[in-house]
């Protein structure tokens, strides 16, 4: 890409990938010790004067702070720093470093690869810097880091306004946002990080900075894309938009013959779309119900005569369950949060597609995804999700605007594996492997105009998991 080694101005504890200079680290770090049982003390007591809450092995709430959205990325660790402020951010990242301590950013906790947990390290845990600000006047928002969407989307709405979002609105700001962020605002209003305007962060050498367009521009760059790499998130900005309108949204369910008519109309999407409209649909198989669903997820952002016109080709094929309806837009990204739900050993990961999607193919898929339901216990909440957000005002930002490496005419397909019992985790593993490359190799883009410069994985879609075959 030509540009600066990003490790010459910035510390890091790992050689900088984003440049082809093949730099070296400039934090120096041999085997990093865990956080001894003396270090806790002194880290309590350097602590002592603020308002963070530092939780060890032998306090009560310990085990509760560990926990993830997957038990398979959960892990002991040395101490879990509750912070309140950007400045206590500061003083943990200070004390693990000049101590060579494992320090890591827990958000939402919904990383699958564990990459927000550490064993024996330090957690600097965000869930107490959740708070929200909103300006009418220069329609700006400001949010804490871990700060979760639905905070922002609440008090977004109070303004009549709404924030380019996560589509599950448990997820953090900063974890969601540095990776890029799609939301069914994205289609008329671009990536999250397409809405960020200024970000502050703390570096691993504890210096305190912004970065935007005007301030450590490059950094900024980083920031948006490959952002988790470069330090720790405190708070973001973020432009809002008008939404005095409520949305059409929710879900339907069908059988499996319906599956042609709902591919149909997925091929149709990109004709149709003007960029207010979004279309989720995959497979799930409900404790609730028989067998394996085709689930749709529809989204309008308009009038409800309008929304039905233009699902009207789905909405006719007779769903068993209708749950659409007109909704204030914050309620549009409570829909899936079922999806979200802590609990049990999960996997996520992705790949994508383009269309037309050639009918045979997903029935083929469709009848793979049922295998798995059918052979194993308890995997029946694991869901493959085709996710037709609209990609045209994405492409409009230049791949080298920002570190985000997504940006080409094509969709995101999500997957979380779900199961219950460790002896599952390789094969889980590798079955979701298998699915995501054949996705990908038959129906994504490959080399060529609609890859553009994209790699065709969305980097917070690639939670692979350390117990899994990767
Ligand atoms: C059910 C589900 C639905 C999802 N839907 C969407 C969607 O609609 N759109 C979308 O774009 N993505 C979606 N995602 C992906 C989601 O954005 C990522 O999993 C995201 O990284 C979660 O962030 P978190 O803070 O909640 O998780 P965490 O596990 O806490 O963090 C994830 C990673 O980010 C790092 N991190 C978190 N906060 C910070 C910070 N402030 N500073 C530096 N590093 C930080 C952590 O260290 C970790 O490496 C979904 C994920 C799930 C599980």
């Amino acid at each position: 890409m030509g540009r600066e080694c990003l490790a010459e101005t910035y510390p890091l504890s790992f050689p900088c990938k984003l440049c082809p200079n093949g730099c070296r680290p400039t934090l120096k770090i041999p085997n990093m010790p865990h956080l001894s049982y003396s270090g806790a003390v002194q880290l309590k007591r350097e602590l002592r004067e603020t308002n963070a809450q530092v939780i060890t092995p032998d306090d009560e709430n310990y085990a509760e702070s560990i926990t993830r959205f997957s038990e398979s990325s959960e892990r002991e660790a040395g101490a879990i720093v509750r912070v309140t402020s950007t400045s206590e951010v500061s003083k943990v990242i200070n004390f693990a470093t000049k101590r060579y301590i494992p320090v890591v950013v827990q958000g939402g906790g919904f990383s699958t690869s564990g990459s927000s947990s550490t064993y024996g390290g330090i957690v600097i845990s965000l869930s107490k810097m959740s708070k929200v600000v909103v300006d009418p006047a220069s329609r700006t928002l400001a949010a804490q880091a871990g700060a979760t969407w639905a905070d922002v989307d609440n008090v977004a709405a109070s303004s009549g306004l709404a924030v380019v979002g996560c589509t599950v609105n448990h997820t953090s700001v900063g974890g969601t946002a540095l990776g890029g962020g799609y939301g069914w605002l994205t289609g008329r209003h671009g990536l999250i990080i397409d809405n960020l305007l200024s970000i502050k962060m703390v570096l691993a050498d504890g210096r305190i900075v912004n970065a935007s367009t005007t301030e450590n521009t490059d950094l900024f760059w980083a920031a948006r894309g490959a952002g988790q790499s470069f330090g720790a998130a405190t708070e973001l900005v973020f432009k809002a938009h008008r939404q005095p309108n409520l949305v059409f949204g929710g879900y339907l369910y069908y059988t499996t013959d319906k599956l042609p008519k709902i591919v149909e109309f997925a091929n149709r999407f990109e004709q149709l779309s003007t960029g207010n409209e979004g279309l989720f649909f995959g497979f799930n198989a409900p404790i609730n119900m028989e067998a394996t669903m085709i689930f749709v997820r529809p989204f309008y952002n308009g009038p409800r005569l309008e929304a039905e016109k233009f699902f009207q080709p789905i909405l006719s094929l007779g769903p068993i369950v209708n749950e659409t309806s007109m909704m204030p837009y914050p309620q549009i990204n409570t829909v899936m949060n079922r999806a979200a739900e802590f609990g049990g050993r999960k996997r996520f990961s992705g790949t994508n597609i383009t269309l037309p999607l050639q009918v045979e193919f997903m029935e083929e898929l469709y009848r793979d995804f049922d295998k798995i339901i059918k052979t194993y216990r308890r995997v029946n909440e694991t869901v493959v999700v085709f996710e037709l957000i609209p990609y045209t005002e994405i492409i409009k930002v230049p791949s080298d605007a920002t570190a985000f490496a997504n940006r080409g005419k094509y969709y995101n397909v999500g997957s979380i594996f779900c199961w219950y019992t460790p002896e599952l985790d390789k094969k889980m593993g590798s079955l979701q492997n298998d699915m995501m490359h054949k996705i990908g190799e038959r129906a994504g883009a490959s080399l060529g105009e609609k890859l553009g410069d994209g790699v065709g994985l969305y980097a917070n879609y690639a939670g692979i998991s350390p117990t899994s075959v990767d």
